[in-house]
């Protein structure tokens, strides 16, 4: 379709005549040649064929009888032109365009009578002057060029690619060129979509991956950088990362810089341009960073010196150009796909499920016009970044979420086999082991106790709500209590998650134990270890009603130390302390009964509660008191009643009814006693 220009001037100072070998060849291998066009029209218009009218006119009016003869040889080729549905063109060595089929005009957009006439190099058909030089080059070889890939500029601008074969011929004297041409632009571009759809399938792979091994969020992103880098082509990658409060963006560690494709010096101011811009921080709308984050959409900046709206806004315009970089790309990588733009406003509300995770900012070179496809592909693979990005981050989160976690945590299917269990940390030797996973309850536990597991999984299973229960554990001689719960999960598994308890249980026990302790001490005397007057007060009060209910007889025995003023007189009120505490003991002895209480009453008076016990128990028991004081044989000299310690004692019983009341009982008690020691003491009543 093209051909060229200084290269003909060129050639034709080579061969600046016919050349005889050729002219010769032609007489020999052709047809003879017509003598004349004008007497042969139907010849000349079947040799024509479907050339255009300007042409048959041009070599019916103009060339010599020579050219004549010699286009009669080429009649073939020549019938090509018009019939050919590919691109054909006829041009003079110094690349004047002479003649050109429907289809090339159609294919580079020029009228017939635009290029006619012209110079290649005028109608600026290369887009690649390099390559014409390179055909230029093959034909000052050999005479044909074939299949040579060119990129060739329409009228409209718009670049296109095509396959050229040209052929030196002999034209009116003149070497020319008949040039064949094949386009092959949509070949092409679909070679160069499959390329960038697999580069980009190639990117989202490795960026996966190298993410998901990246150890933090700041590599996963270097990875990103560099894979952008190496696929575009562009020189330096930055990223750019919100502060902790969220009102700014600061540098990230995470750079890149195609130092294999940069001459030294670039890369040097690289750094030093990198250095500078660690220590800056972005608010929104502040140079590219903040503009992308603002604007929540990519940004293409083709010339810093005239691209930017705001000159003010890109700080760094003069020291990037400095490092011989012209062009540059920001991309905004947000916690969700987001392939809309995002309001600034409403990504900063707390509540908006949008999350800025990053900006990336390439730097290239030169300063290339936006490229849709690369604006597209970087969008796309930031769009999947940030939706790895915040996976990783999720399940970092969930990670330190399970390592914090001192619950064992496992699913069960609804047969009650393990189907997984998460990597919790309790401390005790109960940990869960991996193999559990397709196991059963039964290889787990001991029988019965699956069996209890069993039916809250059943019972989780069947009413799809959570079950909570407790159990203990034995391990390895241990106990550990566990307060469970099991959630269905589907009708398939269900979770189930038990919190060890023990501590709390022990320290339950503990307490519990204390708190009976206290209230055990304070039920009792704290001289004689017996019961005290509120214990005793309680203890009766409890037992009259219980005695009523069963209508049975409750006794009480009032028991007096007789002239014990006068022990504490003869031996001390120390000596005195001793007394009691041994004269409690002895009434403890004295009565077996567990359900007998033996209280401190007053000073030097116990009492003894008999539930169920009538007259005659409580007086055998009262005997057996005065049995037992006596054996203590504690001397009392200044007593008048005996040389020793002697109690006094009252008796009475009741069985308790509607009209009688304890403090009866104990006022009868009292008249016994009273009668006792009006009698002589030392005996019972
Ligand atoms: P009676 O035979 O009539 O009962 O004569 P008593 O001296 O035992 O009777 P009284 O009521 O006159 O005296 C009781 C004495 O018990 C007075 C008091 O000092 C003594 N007493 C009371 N509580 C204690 C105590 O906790 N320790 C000592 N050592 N003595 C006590
Ligand atoms: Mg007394
Ligand atoms: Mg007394």
């Amino acid at each position: 379709m093209t051909v060229l220009a200084g290269f003909w001037a060129t050639r034709s100072l080579v061969k600046p005549k016919l050349n005889p070998a050729i002219d010769r060849q032609t007489r020999v291998g052709g047809r003879e040649p017509s003598q004349n066009l004008d007497e042969k029209p139907g010849c000349l218009n079947r040799a024509f064929g479907q050339i255009s009218h300007k042409l048959r006119h041009r070599l019916r009016e103009n060339l010599p009888v020579q050219t004549q003869k010699n286009l009669h040889n080429h009649r073939q080729v020549i019938d090509s032109f018009g019939l050919s549905p590919d691109p054909m063109l006829l041009v003079t060595e110094s690349g004047i365009f002479i003649d050109a089929n429907d289809s090339f005009c159609e294919l580079t957009g020029y009228k017939y009578e635009e290029i006619i006439g012209q110079q290649d190099l005028d109608v600026k058909i290369w887009e690649n002057l390099e390559e014409r030089e390179e055909i230029k080059k093959i034909l000052q070889l050999v005479e044909v060029v074939r299949n040579q890939e060119i990129h060739y500029r329409k009228k409209s601008g718009l670049v296109g690619t095509a396959l050229v074969s040209a052929k030196r011929l002999e034209w009116d004297g003149k070497w020319c060129l008949l040039v064949v041409a094949k386009d092959i632009s949509d070949r092409m571009a679909e070679i160069s979509h499959c390329q960038r759809a697999e580069a980009e399938i190639q990117m989202l792979l490795t960026i996966n991956q190298a993410i998901n091994e990246a150890k933090d969020f700041h590599q996963a992103l270097g990875v990103v950088l560099r894979s952008v880098c190496e696929t575009t082509g562009w020189h330096y990658g930055e990223a750019w990362v919100p502060s902790s409060d969220g009102t700014a963006l600061e540098c990230s560690p995470s750079w890149y810089c195609q130092r294999s494709s940069l001459p030294p010096e670039v890369i040097k101011a690289i750094v030093s341009f990198r250095t500078y811009s660690e220590a800056l921080v972005f608010l929104p709308n502040e140079e590219l960073p903040g503009r992308v984050w603002y604007r929540g959409q990519p940004q293409w900046v083709l010339d810093f010196s005239t691209d930017i709206e705001d000159s003010d806004i890109f700080l760094r315009a003069d020291m990037a150009k400095r490092c011989g970089m012209n062009g540059a790309f920001g991309v905004p990588i947000f916690a969700r796909p987001s392939h809309t733009t995002i309001d600034y406003q409403s990504s900063q509300t707390s509540n908006s499920p949008v999350k800025l995770l990053a900006v990336l900012v390439f730097f290239m070179l030169e300063s290339r016009p936006e490229d849709e496809e690369y604006v597209n592909l970087v969008a796309t693979v930031t769009a999947e970044l940030g939706i790895v990005i915040q996976q990783k981050q999720g399940s970092a989160e969930l990670r330190a979420l399970f390592a914090a976690m001192t619950d064992i945590i496992v699913a069960l299917d609804n047969q009650g086999c393990y189907v997984k269990i998460a990597p919790t940390n309790p401390e005790k030797t109960y940990r869960p082991v991996p193999n559990l996973i397709g196991k059963s309850l039964y290889e787990v536990f001991e029988r019965q106790q699956a069996d209890m597991f069993l039916k809250y999984l059943r019972q989780a299973m069947s009413t799809q709500q959570p079950v909570h229960f407790d159990y203990r554990l034995t391990v390895q001689g241990e106990e550990f209590w566990f307060a469970s719960s099991m959630a269905p999960i589907s009708e398939e598994s269900a979770l189930w998650v038990s919190r060890d308890v023990s501590d709390a249980a022990r320290a339950q026990a503990a307490l519990k134990k204390a708190n009976q302790q206290l209230e055990l001490l304070a039920n009792l005397d704290g001289l004689t270890e017996v019961a005290n007057r509120r214990r005793f007060d309680e203890y009766l009060s409890q037992n009259w009603q219980k005695m009523k209910e069963e209508s049975s007889p409750l006794s009480l025995i009032l028991c007096d130390v007789d002239y014990f003023k006068c022990y504490n007189d003869k031996y001390g009120h120390q000596a005195g302390d001793d007394c009691l505490k041994q004269i409690a003991k002895a009434i403890n002895n004295a009565v077996s009964n567990g359900k007998n209480l033996v209280a401190r009453y007053g000073g030097e008076e116990f009492a003894v509660i008999l539930p169920a016990t009538n007259m005659n128990g409580a007086l055998a028991v009262a005997a057996a008191i005065r049995r037992k004081v006596a054996l203590l044989n504690m001397l009392h000299e200044d007593s008048q009643v005996s040389p020793y310690v002697t109690l006094s004692m009252g008796v009475a019983s009741l069985i308790p009814d509607g009209t009688s009341s304890a403090e009866q009982l104990i006022l009868q008690a009292d008249n016994a006693l009273y009668k006792a020691k009006q009698q002589g003491r030392n005996r019972v009543c």
